[in-house]
């Protein structure tokens, strides 16, 4: 299948080579000439802008920073300039409402398209085993599913248009409530004598047990190996997670929906990202 790959950043990158690997031939574009140069070295065939890049493909799929961006790309230089039957694809993380403005001005010209932003970081996207969370119609997920595979290892279907984002920002604030609630229990455990290993050993099969302890432990040398064996470098970048904790209270704002929280989990990241947002998000325990 030819498809047009925009945004071969961090994540970017591995996903257009995956589609490569998986027989694909992918148009690639990026601003960035370093990006542009290692997706060739990966196969793809490069462009210098994105309208030649989108020309007669079967498939566009997005990766990029931010909403605004996604929108300035679709409203551009997609829309309107890519093969009516094409399917659009964005993997951005973005806020849901953009999302659907951005669908509606494709579908307003024909097209299919998706969110389907993911989970798992740079090695997932480089090891092809990212899970994606899909909002759209269902001929449009089902157009999607197939090139989604190729770079993934779980394709889930949401819901209608925009239900991917949602899913992410509500499972990510989910993820940073149970880490920073993880940490706590931690600092708390041993300020009151207990042994981490030995807190381990009980919560992990007791009532408390939850991913940020037994996959994601925060504290060195306890449980799987994670970021905080290795200095809290690589993982989930904390200014990642702050963005998609704003993205969440945005969200939670437009929708009505109470989230204390949520709110309270966004101000500790806020305060914690101007030292550290490059840290992983588990470097959080550091500040309890
Ligand atoms: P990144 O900054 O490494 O990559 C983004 C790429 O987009 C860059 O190469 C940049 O040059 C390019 N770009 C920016 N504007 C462009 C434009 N107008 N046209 C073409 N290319 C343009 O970011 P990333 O870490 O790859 O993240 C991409 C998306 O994935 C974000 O929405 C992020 O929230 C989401 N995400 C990231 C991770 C992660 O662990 N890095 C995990 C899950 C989701």
């Amino acid at each position: 299948m030819k498809i047009a790959f925009i945004g071969l950043g961090n994540m970017g990158g591995g996903m257009a080579a995956n589609l490569v690997k998986a027989g694909h031939h992918v148009r690639a574009f990026d601003l960035s000439e370093d990006a542009l140069a290692r997706a060739k070295e990966a196969g793809c065939e490069t462009f210098s802008n994105i309208r030649d890049a989108v020309r007669d493909v079967e498939a566009v799929v997005t990766m990029l920073p931010n909403g605004a961006i996604v929108k300035s790309v679709y409203t551009d230089d997609v829309i309107g300039h890519t093969p009516h039957a094409a399917t659009l694809i964005d993997c951005s993380t973005i806020d849901v409402a953009t999302a659907r403005e951005v669908a509606d001005a494709a579908h307003a010209e024909g097209y299919k398209m998706v969110d389907a932003p993911v989970s798992g970081g740079i090695a997932a996207a480089n090891a092809g085993t990212l899970t994606f969370m899909v909002g759209g119609e269902i001929h449009a997920f089902e157009a999607a599913e197939p090139i989604l595979q190729a770079m993934g290892k779980a394709v889930i279907h949401a819901g209608g248009i925009g239900n991917g984002q949602a899913a992410k920002i509500c499972n990510n604030m989910l993820l940073a409530i149970h880490m920073i609630g993880t940490c706590e229990a931690f600092q708390m455990a041993q300020k009151l004598g207990l042994d981490p290993q030995t807190f381990y050993d009980i919560s992990s099969v007791s009532s408390g047990q939850n991913w940020s302890m037994t996959s994601y432990c925060p504290v060195a040398g306890v449980g799987p190996t994670t970021p905080a064996d290795n200095g809290y470098q690589g993982g989930f970048a904390t200014a990642l997670m702050l963005k998609d904790l704003k993205l969440a209270m945005e969200a939670a704002q437009a929708s009505g929906a109470s989230t204390p929280l949520g709110r309270h989990a966004e101000e500790l990241y806020d305060a914690f990202a101007k030292e550290n947002g490059e840290l992983d998000f588990s470097a959080i325990i550091k500040t309890l």
